[in-house]
């Protein structure tokens, strides 16, 4: 497939809904809804979600509700729904006034359990947990029925009342539905709806002691809120059988529900049980960690809404299970920086340089373009001083064949300055390392052209000692090695230890100085980087690369779906 950034993925989903409008099967506008449970912060995957159902919404002048599934206490937090309503802002979604609770349901849903067994289509079952398990049966053998699968409607709704009222201990009795425990699909064998969890929840308190499973939650929050179109993830296909009964049953608006693939990653893993876990086990440093595959962390590390967007665009949707490699998604993140990310000199692992025929105590001041792909982002000016720091792996002392930077005797331009060559080396006395590289500068060249036209293969990045500002650079890699971590007997045993890599005394152009968290910058030749926004202070400032400037993957153009 060839990528091409404008041309929007028409997928399955999208001509689905748009037939549904041509032949107005949809009466009014689309709806649909982003449905997190509010016990983990949002990964790449769950943008690839909202890109498609805030996307659908707008592209059809519909709307997408935000509704947090929260139907189990024991696990989610006020602190997860408010990360996740943060990170879905930054991504530019809004769901208007269409911010939804499941937990606002539990009066309804209660009801619609009222309602099934009135009609004889659910029970109390006094089974344990693990006795409904075995009873269930499995994909080979049929399920067996519950001994009280058969006490009357009467029995049935005066048991469940008192299960609300707090009478019971928890885990003592479940409500069922009454479906078919011969049925060949696991989830129609009477699935239970209500189960018994003395513990607090997070918005509704100590009021309720009864809570919905999810599947007695999802179905019908969504035929509530008269959502058209409900689109999940294929481990619901198994579950829409479940899902089309109760709705039937109770006689409520049905949305569609279609299910897609979801998004994996190379080196990545995206289950929130092993996201947390990484964090509890403190292989990085919190959820937003800029190695971690969270909205949060990849925001940390300099990524833009935009190249998320675009990647999650670029991707598609389909049913077919798939695993995209993480070059894409730095394909994006670069594509976006490049258009955007201002432009300035830094030196990550710096070596002196001396230029003898320049004046001591000297600064002039060069032009530097602050953004060579956006002329109107306009100059800043770089101090040029007698001593510079430049890349230590920008001078050899006894080049190689293909060499082309500064060698003694070796000619170089400096970028925006002056061709300066290589006249002689300071030395430690006792290692002989290296300590300083003495130079002359051609006073004509000033801009990095000569007025001979005489050419120099090399151009180098520098920053002037007495100017630049001292930072700590962080550098990222794989958290994993393996391309599929899930895969991996133990995903924690092929975490990659090189992962981050600090590189403390750095040296950057002045400009940054009082640079902010948000900013995304480009160190010439080296790659993008933005001021960390947790770590960095005007004292001390700590930038994290986003990603090198260049892959091997951008040139091949193509990407597996
Ligand atoms: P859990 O196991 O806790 O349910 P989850 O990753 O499914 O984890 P949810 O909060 O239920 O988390 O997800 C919200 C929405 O995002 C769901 O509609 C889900 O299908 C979708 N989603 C989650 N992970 C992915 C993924 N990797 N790719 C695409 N969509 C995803
Ligand atoms: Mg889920």
């Amino acid at each position: 497939m060839n990528i091409n950034s404008d041309n929007k993925n028409k997928d399955f989903i999208r001509d689905i809904v748009e037939k549904d409008i041509n032949s107005n099967k949809v009466g009014g506008k689309i709806i649909t809804r982003f449905p997190p449970e509010p016990n983990g912060h949002l990964h790449i995957g769950h943008a690839k979600s909202l890109c498609l159902n805030f996307g659908i919404a707008q592209e059809t002048g519909g709307i997408c509700h935000l509704r947090f599934d929260d139907t189990n206490p024991t696990k989610e937090t006020q602190e997860f729904v408010e990360s996740i309503i943060d990170d879905i802002r930054w991504l530019g979604w809004n769901w208007e006034e269409h911010l939804y609770f499941a937990s606002n349901y539990f009066e309804s849903l209660y009801h619609f359990a009222i309602d099934l067994i009135e009609k004889g289509k659910a029970y109390v079952d006094d089974l344990t947990h693990d006795e409904i398990r075995e009873y269930r049966g499995t994909l080979n053998e049929p399920g067996i029925e519950s001994p009280y699968r058969s006490r009357t409607v009467k029995e049935n709704l005066d048991l469940f009342i008192r299960m609300r009222s707090g009478e019971f201990g928890e885990g003592a009795r479940v409500l069922r539905a009454k479906i078919d425990m011969e049925s060949g699909n696991l989830n129609m064998r009477d699935p239970v709806l209500y189960r018994i969890i003395k513990a607090s929840h997070h918005r509704t308190g100590e009021a309720w002691c009864i809570y919905p499973m999810y599947d007695f939650a999802h179905g019908q929050s969504d035929s509530i809120e008269k959502i058209t179109h409900s689109l999940c993830t294929m481990e619901f296909e198994d579950h829409r059988p479940l899902y089309d009964w109760i709705i039937e049953t109770l006689g409520i608006h049905h949305p569609k529900q279609i299910e897609f693939a979801r998004l994996n990653l190379t080196h990545t893993v995206l289950s929130k049980r092993k996201l947390a876990e990484l964090v509890q086990d403190k292989y990085v440093t919190g959820w937003d960690d800029p190695r971690m595959p969270t909205l949060a962390g990849l925001r940390r590390r300099g990524y833009t809404p935009a190249a998320i967007k675009n990647f999650c665009d670029r991707i598609g949707v389909s049913k077919r299970q798939n695993t995209i490699e993480i070059e894409l998604l730095e394909h994006c993140g670069r594509e976006d920086l490049n258009r955007i990310a201002r432009r300035v000199m830094g030196v990550l692992n710096p070596i002196k340089v001396i230029i003898d025929n320049f004046p001591e105590g000297r600064v002039e001041e060069l032009e530097a373009l602050n953004n060579p792909e956006d002329l109107q982002a306009g100059v800043h000016s770089v101090p040029f001083t007698k001593e510079l720091y430049i890349e230590s792996d920008d001078f050899q002392e006894n080049p190689s064949n293909k060499f082309y930077r500064l060698a003694p005797g070796q000619e170089v331009r400096l970028r925006y300055a002056y061709f300066i060559t290589c006249v002689g080396l300071d030395r430690d006395q006792d290692t002989g390392e290296i300590i300083a590289i003495h130079c002359t500068y051609d006073p004509e060249t000033k801009g990095g052209q000569a007025p001979d036209h005489r050419k120099v293969k090399g151009t180098i990045h520098w920053v002037s000692v007495t100017h630049s500002v001292e930072a700590e650079v962080r550098i990222y890699d794989h958290l994993f090695l393996d391309e599929r971590p899930d895969q991996a007997d133990d995903y924690r045993s092929i975490v990659n230890p090189n992962s981050l890599r600090v590189l403390k005394s750095c040296k950057i152009d002045p400009s940054v100085a009082g640079a902010l968290a948000g900013i995304n910058y480009q160190f010439e030749r080296v790659g993008y980087f933005c001021i960390d926004n947790i770590d960095s202070t005007s004292d001390a400032l700590v930038f994290n690369q986003t990603m090198p400037l260049r892959s091997s993957w951008a040139k091949a153009n193509t990407y597996r779906v």
